[in-house]
């Protein structure tokens, strides 16, 4: 069998073994592999009006379940938890067919949707609210957190499974319905999820059917989603370039929009940085994924003093990265999503060297497949921070720019359109708390000694400017999938107004 055919088989054993009839997989829409470019199934591919019937059964949906007790909703969750532990092997193998990423990595993808189930069970038991001091006498004031609607989930390609998990978890636990439109680049592995999850619903009780729904297309149908009225909040991942289109679309009817967009992440590496740490964060921040995380490590601002010695060190690294099929154990670094991706990358990497980049790396790679987009994950000395470099390129490339001291590599930190993700290595803790204040990193998440991306779910994620502002996962994100009451009871026999106000009638 040639790679495409086995590829082939593969993917639809691993969809038959999570419970998709593949039977019924049939459309126009191609699914290709990464690993070798090869069309790996066929998809429907759904419209508009599809789109609003998915949301009016979701919302008769929620129309019960938000009375279902939270901790029952979180039971659901444990149960979803549960076949995600038992599909673990095939969904992340699927993970890495579809979507082109190492099998540690799709294996780490799936284990980020068991935890974030757990996370979401023991939230189920934590929904609080607040009690609050009232001024007046025989009166109590307290928060109330309740469901809030139908939540769109629209998710992108290079992390197909996780950030549906993140977004369904809590928003069930939250009692809120669920439609979700998967990036049109990785169809199989949502119907993967949404078999899953529909097995779940079907036997548990307290669930109604159309909690969870799956809408398969591309932008146009996800406009579908935005728009629809019915959609309470809308939690969009991808590039800003979509984020721009439907952050305002959300506004205008006044819905609630989580927006978790691109992201340009650097590390400051200080002269008393531990190297060997600070290259190997760098090595699995920048190439790891192909450079295809939001997270990814695109910039290192590192001290002039030791700017030869890291860049020579770094050199060697990149030089022994084993460059190929996802699918062997020893590869780090898998192909790009596709074309198009592999000719961003290189024109960036054209337009990095008309700036005065001095590029290493950086040339497709054989990869074991010549129908696959491998690189060779690039470095570029860099002069000074220019316009390719505060661009996102979604792809392995790190800019190096060198600093003298911390006021300009801060500055020169935070001096780009996006603020999702950042680090410091540095010993020195004045540096390291510096960095971490508020004229710090102006980025939603902030690491000292550790690089920018692989963030663990019980932190609230997601990042500032151009990123979007939203926060997804952990700490108190749920509160964007519900509505806070607050509440005033008077247990005393007087009416008296607040602010000391007297309206005698
Ligand atoms: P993309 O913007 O091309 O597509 C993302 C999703 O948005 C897809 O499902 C797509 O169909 C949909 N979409 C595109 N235009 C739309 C529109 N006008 N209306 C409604 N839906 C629309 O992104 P991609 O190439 O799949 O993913 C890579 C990008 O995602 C990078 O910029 C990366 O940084 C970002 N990303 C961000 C995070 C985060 O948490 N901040 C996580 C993963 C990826």
């Amino acid at each position: 069998m040639t790679m495409s055919n086995v590829l082939v088989t593969e993917a639809q054993s691993l969809l038959q073994e999570m419970g998709v009839d593949i039977d019924t997989l049939a459309g126009t829409l191609s699914v290709a592999s990464p690993i070798d470019g090869s069309v790996i199934g066929q998809v429907a591919e759904q419209g508009a009006a599809d789109m609003d019937k998915a949301v009016t059964a979701a919302h008769q949906a929620f129309l019960s379940w938000r009375s279902v007790p939270a901790p029952v909703r979180g039971e659901l969750v444990r149960l979803l938890g549960e076949e995600l532990r038992t599909h673990k092997k095939a969904l992340g193998k699927l993970v890495t067919i579809e979507a082109g990423k190492i099998l540690s990595e799709g294996l780490g993808e799936v284990q980020e949707m068991i935890d974030i189930c757990d996370f979401a069970v023991g939230l189920s038991r934590q929904l609080y609210g607040k009690t609050i001091a009232s001024e007046r006498p025989g009166h109590r004031m307290m928060e109330s957190w309740h469901p809030m609607g139908v939540c769109g989930v629209i998710s992108a390609f290079n992390f197909p499974v996780a950030v549906w998990s993140w977004n369904t978890c809590l928003a069930l636990v939250c009692g809120d319905s669920v439609v979700w439109k998967p990036s049109e680049k990785t169809p199989l592995t949502a119907l993967a999820c949404n078999a899953i999850i529909q097995r779940v619903i079907e036997e548990f009780d307290d669930a109604p059917a159309g909690l969870h729904q799956l809408v398969v297309g591309g932008p146009a149908v996800g406009e579908a989603l935005v728009d629809n009225p019915l959609i309470s909040i809308l939690s969009a991942t991808g590039s800003t370039r979509m984020g721009k289109a439907v952050g305002p679309r959300v506004a205008s009817r006044f819905g609630r929009s989580i927006l978790e967009l691109g992201g340009n992440n650097a590390m400051i590496v200080a002269p008393s940085a531990d190297l060997d740490m600070a290259i190997r964060a760098i090595c699995f921040s920048a190439v790891g994924t192909a450079g295809q995380r939001c997270t990814s490590l695109r910039r290192v601002i590192v001290h002039e003093s030791i700017a030869d010695t890291l860049i020579e060190q770094l050199k060697k690294a990149y030089n022994s990265l084993p460059v190929g099929s996802p699918l062997e154990a020893n590869t780090l670094v898998g192909p790009l999503i596709d074309q198009a991706s592999f000719e961003g990358m290189q024109a960036s990497l054209a337009n990095a060297k008309q700036e005065g980049g001095i590029i290493t790396g950086g040339a497709r790679a054989d990869g074991g497949n010549k129908n696959g987009f491998y690189v060779h994950p690039a470095i570029v000395e860099m002069p000074e921070q220019s316009a390719t470099v505060k661009t996102e390129t979604f792809a392995p490339i790190l800019y190096v720019m060198r600093y003298s001291n911390m006021d300009e590599a801060i500055a020169m930190h935070n001096d780009v359109p996006q603020g999702l993700s950042s680090c410091i290595f540095t010993l020195d803790m004045r540096e390291a708390e510096r960095f971490m204040s508020a004229a710090g990193s102006d980025c939603g998440i902030c690491n000292v000694n550790i690089g920018p991306s692989g963030a663990e779910i019980g932190g609230a994620f997601g990042g500032e400017k151009e990123t979007g502002g939203g926060r997804e996962s952990g700490s108190d994100a749920w509160q964007g999938y519900m509505r806070r009451a607050t509440n005033t009871i008077n247990y005393s026999t007087e009416l008296p107004l607040a602010q000391g106000v007297s309206f005698d009638v």
